[in-house]
């Protein structure tokens, strides 16, 4: 049997099935995405499908971007917040 890959969310720390988990991405420029495909390039953090880790976690990332070369704006993480809320609510 193959071993399904498990990550743990960056906010509540819950141990889950890779798949089952959102994932960002701070890409090689800086920017901070959201990755349906789990396949993008960059430095990645695993979130739970659910308001509350999503939510906290971006509230945080509005602090800690500060210490990046390029700070979050405002609208970037309330559209970061978008897509991730969007997708849990799809599926
Ligand atoms: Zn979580």
């Amino acid at each position: 049997m193959k071993k399904k890959p498990q990550r743990s969310c960056v906010s509540c720390r819950t141990v889950r099935e890779k798949k089952d988990l959102l994932r960002v991405v701070v890409t090689p420029e800086g920017d901070v995405v959201y990755d349906p495909s789990g396949k993008m390039a960059g430095r990645g953090a695993y979130l739970c499908p659910n308001e509350e880790c999503i939510t906290q976690e971006l509230k945080k990332a509005a602090k800690l971007s500060k210490g990046l070369k390029k700070p979050l704006t405002e609208e970037e993480i309330k559209a970061l917040a978008q897509s991730l809320l969007g997708s849990i609510k799809e599926s």
